[in-house]
């Protein structure tokens, strides 16, 4: 078999057509294998963050994206009992991005993006039906095992980016220990047209509603709002996904309405876990293959957008010879580190604080948005543009 002169990367989600895209327009020949027979429509991620937006610029992709979503300058803390607590408003922040807002849209918009406009490179190929079972690797090469349609393929390039999602075989069969934990609780995500608007005054497109009952969130997409709910260990699975029980959710966010329109519900179970290394040898973990995090804060695939632009930037300098092989342990330094120290601890304290009765973090959201400085440095970390400093910093 010979070694194909290419990147390998394993999933067409946002991570790995975001890992392509970079690498392509960089001049590095990219196969990209998907085990769906064709992109993922599954409703999950639906907030950008600033510095994403201006990672997505630099690929073509920001201004489509902008355009199908909605943009959120603002976004808002609430109690159940006391309504309002703090709005935040990312034009605070407009010297360090370009992009001084939220894109409110699903992340299948995304992919589709980039990959309407990968189609036709002669440096792109994407096969799909095409899951990665196994992969090992030599001095010189990473091989794959790949499972299509029934039948066992190998094939073999010089490096592979395993974005192959939480479950990711990238990882397991690098034997790559996946370190955390799972919450007890899960999330419920139930979608409706119903317009909040027009009965929570003052309501913006991004909301997080703290309550030591059941917290929850509001965010609005294009023609949907999306509220997901915290589900308590005890609630079983045939009740709660009844449509009458997602009803008393709808219930519970505006009192007195009741018959609302569901277009969806889901339920997930919800991860903390980090990747004991994000790279071995020739092959790299990047998106939730290498990190998954509670979807509080919208932190998962932006980090993982992250990753992707990080780490294909340097393999695209070691490919051209302009950057030795250390180059690409920077990613591991970088984004590893990153990933345990902010959004992970950051993802927590956002599920704690939402759990909270809402007093102290009350104090907390009133003593932050009451000097500038901290207000800048709040939203610095809330857009995530602190832990793309951090990483910088680590050299
Ligand atoms: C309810 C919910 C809301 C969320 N909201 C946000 C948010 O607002 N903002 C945010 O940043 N994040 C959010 N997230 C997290 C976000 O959805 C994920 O972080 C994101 O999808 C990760 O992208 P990925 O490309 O790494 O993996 P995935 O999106 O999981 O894509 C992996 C791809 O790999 C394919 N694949 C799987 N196995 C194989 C294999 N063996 N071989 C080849 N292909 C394979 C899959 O079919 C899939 O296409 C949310 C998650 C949930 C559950």
């Amino acid at each position: 078999m010979t070694t194909q002169d290419r990147v390998f990367i394993a999933g067409a989600g946002p991570v790995g057509l975001v890992a392509a895209a970079n690498l392509v327009r960089s001049g590095v020949p990219v196969t990209v294998f998907e085990a769906g027979s064709k992109l993922s429509e599954e409703s999950r991620a639906s907030t950008f963050h600033p510095p994403t937006l201006d990672m997505l610029n630099g690929l073509g992709a920001a201004q489509p994206l902008i355009a199908q979503g909605l943009v959120a300058p603002q976004f808002q803390y609430r109690t159940k009992q006391h309504g309002l607590l703090a709005q935040f408003d990312f034009h605070g922040i407009a010297d360090a991005t370009g992009h001084p807002y939220r894109v409110q849209s699903e992340q299948s918009k995304l992919t589709r993006i980039l990959l309407d406009q990968l189609q036709g490179d002669p440096n792109f190929e994407i096969q799909f039906d095409s899951g990665v079972q196994g992969v090992t690797q030599d001095q010189s090469s990473v091989e794959v095992t790949i499972e299509r349609n029934g039948r066992i393929e190998t094939r073999s390039a010089r490096f592979l980016i395993g974005a192959d999602g939480a479950s990711s075989n990238v990882r397991r069969s690098l034997g790559i220990e996946f370190e955390g934990f799972t919450w007890p609780d899960r999330l419920l995500v139930v979608s409706t047209p119903f317009d909040f608007h027009s009965v929570i005054p003052g309501l913006v497109a991004v909301n997080y509603v703290a309550d030591s009952h059941r917290w929850h969130f509001l965010l609005q997409i294009p023609g949907l709002w999306r509220v997901m709910f915290l589900i308590k260990p005890y609630e079983s699975d045939e009740m709660i996904l009844t449509p009458q029980f997602a009803q008393s959710l709808m219930a519970e966010v505006v009192p007195g309405i009741s018959n609302h329109e569901i277009a969806h519900t889901t339920l997930y179970k919800v991860h903390q876990r980090v990747a004991k290394t994000f790279r071995l040898g020739r092959a790299f973990l990047a998106g939730d293959a290498a990190h998954i995090n509670n979807p509080l804060g919208g932190m998962g695939m932006n980090g993982g957008i992250h990753d992707a632009i990080n780490l294909t930037g340097r393999l695209a300098e070691v490919w051209h010879g302009r950057a030795d092989d250390a180059e690409l342990d920077r990613y591991d330094k970088q984004r590893r580190l990153v990933t345990l120290e902010t959004i992970q601890t950051q993802t927590i304290q956002n599920k704690k604080n939402l759990e909270s009765s809402g007093a102290e973090f009350s104090e907390s959201l009133k003593h932050i948005a009451a000097n500038p400085r901290r207000t800048a440095d709040y939203l610095l970390r809330v857009s995530m543009i602190a832990s793309l400093r951090r990483a910088e910093q680590l050299g």
